[in-house]
């Protein structure tokens, strides 16, 4: 028997419609790439997505078209996350941190039709938009005055595009399994990979993560979302937040300890999330300058492990809540988050960081199950850790042109990560398949000595990376960022870890070095490591 329910659609233009009526004065706040801070509510940015939309149609872009964005998180990305998807188009985000080869095939492969370039990126897209095969403009996200010069010839300017639109667009209804936005996996190796999101998934997500136990969104909480909009559509913050009336924050290019510390207190930020790298330079800003933080209650921190070290200072130092979180761009992207259930809360502190260092349980939308490599499910006992793998109504089914892809399996999604899941359903990562360390036929998490080695007072930063060993296959290199003003000894450190892992798991040389290489969104290249470190002998081989 079929349920008597309206066929309504899940379209992201509800999403902002919703907002825009309800809580309408719900603010974005944005620090502009030129440095002022501009605020309005939700109702204006749906105004202006109208516009948006109305100026878009009039360019010539239908249902499915694909537009390309390279932008900072701002109010008008938020509009063209809207005008784009709302109208039906497809709103392809892009990493500006990739190559320019790299830019060139995404707008290739995605036959984009247009790109919204800031004026920081004008330089990138300049050295490609005259090879991209389909692209017929590029739209500056700036005003008249602002306007800057450039190779490239007719460049729009955002501003004059949409001020000269009518406000009236009546978002238009179509399949709810409509492309909404494209946003292709930062690809370590070979070409990067498109993730193709739907209108449904979106909405389902939204609902998801808007939950007390994910991001706990209402219209009394403030977010700002570090993550930017162009790594998987900034963990979905944008339409969740619309849709609850939380107050968004957009930080703009200043992603710096001193801009991003200036935005949380002075905008009472109660809610942010980002990956590692940002929190390390936020720490450190607030101890140098010795300042706390008045409004911050929660922070995400996902995208790569959070160490016990980072979790234990926000919490004990600046008494925020951190919830540890896991995802792909390819799930949405949040997979899992870490809150405690009630009775962990009272449990000794050690006890907690020991859950709260895992990446947590999966929202309603995800489901997670543990494999060995022959794909026989594993139990859930917090012990045994297999090839993780889920599955979901946000969770991709093949990638744009590849539509059957290897990562697909009688329905579920593999993630590539290795993870235990324990009893209560907290899941924890142990390793990147390809990071994992294989030693005499066993393996050891390269997170998990980074973990350990982070809360050495001499360690801003931790990877270790697996070199190969004429008898075990592979050891462990740990490599050290020092703490500012610190110059770590190696046998200090060796004799620091000695007693909290494995004796077999203890690196076998330690090197300090002055930074890491840093990928696209934020986190440590290790296959650039493994490479810079390829030719390494490790003491006594
Ligand atoms: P991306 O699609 O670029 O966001 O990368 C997703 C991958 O990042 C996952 O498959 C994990 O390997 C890694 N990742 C994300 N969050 C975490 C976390 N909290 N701890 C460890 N690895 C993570």
């Amino acid at each position: 028997m079929r349920g008597l329910m309206m066929d309504t659609p899940l379209l992201v233009s509800s999403l902002l419609r919703h907002g825009a009526a309800i809580y309408g004065d719900s603010e974005v706040v944005s620090r502009t790439v030129e440095g002022a801070i501009h605020r309005y509510g939700y109702a204006e940015a749906h105004r202006r997505s109208q516009q948006l939309a109305n100026a878009l149609t009039r360019l010539g872009i239908k249902l499915g078209d694909r537009v390309g964005t390279i932008a900072w998180n701002t109010y008008r990305h938020f509009e063209i996350y809207f005008g784009v998807s709302g109208m039906g188009a497809v709103c392809h985000t892009m990493n500006p941190r990739l190559h320019p080869t790299q830019i060139l095939y995404m707008l290739d492969h995605a036959d984009d039709r247009y790109v919204f370039v800031d004026k920081t990126f004008l330089p990138l897209i300049e050295q490609v938009a005259g090879q991209a095969k389909t692209l017929e403009g590029v739209i500056v996200l700036t005003d008249r005055a602002s306007m800057p010069e450039s190779t490239i010839e007719n460049l729009i300017c955002y501003e004059d595009l949409v001020c000269a639109e009518s406000e009236s667009y009546d978002w238009p209804e179509f399949d709810e399994w409509t492309a909404s936005s494209l946003c292709y996996t930062s690809g370590t190796t070979g070409n990067p990979k498109g993730v193709l999101y739907s209108n449904r998934a979106t909405v389902l997500h939204s609902l998801s993560v808007a939950m007390p136990n994910v991001l706990n969104l209402s219209d009394n909480e403030c977010i700002l979302p570090i993550v930017p909009m162009f790594h998987a559509n900034a963990w979905g913050i944008p339409y969740a937040a619309v849709m609850t009336g939380t107050k968004l924050v957009m930080p703009g290019a200043r992603l710096d300890g001193e801009g991003v510390y200036e935005m949380l207190n002075d905008e009472r930020v109660t809610f942010t999330a980002g990956v590692p790298t940002v929190w390390i330079m936020l720490l450190a800003y607030m101890r140098e300058q010795g300042k706390k933080l008045d409004h911050l209650q929660r922070i995400v921190i996902g995208g790569s492990a959070a160490s016990r070290s980072m979790i234990q200072a926000f919490e004990e130092e600046f008494e925020v809540e951190v919830r540890h979180g896991w995802g792909m761009t390819e799930m949405s992207p949040v997979g899992a988050i870490n809150t405690l259930a009630p009775p962990m809360r009272d449990l000794p502190a050690e006890e907690k960081l020991d859950i709260q260092s895992k990446q947590g349980r999966p929202p309603y939308g995800v489901e997670m199950m543990i494999t060995d490599d022959k794909g026989n499910p594993l139990p859930h006992d917090g012990e045994a850790y297999g090839e993780l793998k889920v599955k979901g109504p946000f969770i991709c089914s093949g990638y744009l042109g590849l539509e059957n892809s290897e990562a697909h399996e009688d329905g579920w999604f593999d993630t590539n990560d290795v993870a235990s899941i324990d009893p209560q359903g907290y899941m924890q990562i142990v390793d990147r398949k390809k990071d994992i360390i294989k030693s005499g036929g066993e393996w050891i998490s390269s997170i998990d000595l980074e973990d350990t080695a982070m809360g050495h007072p001499d360690v801003l930063q931790a990877a270790v990376i697996g070199i190969a060993h004429p008898k075990w296959d592979e050891r462990p290199l740990l490599l050290i960022v020092p703490a500012e003003g610190k110059r770590p000894d190696k046998d200090d450190i060796l004799g620091y870890l000695e007693d909290k892992v494995a004796k077999w798991w203890l690196p076998d040389d330690v090197v300090v070095v002055d930074s890491f290489p840093i990928g696209g969104t934020g986190k440590v290249l290790k296959n650039e490591l493994r490479e810079q470190f390829k030719d390494y002998t490790l003491p006594g081989v």
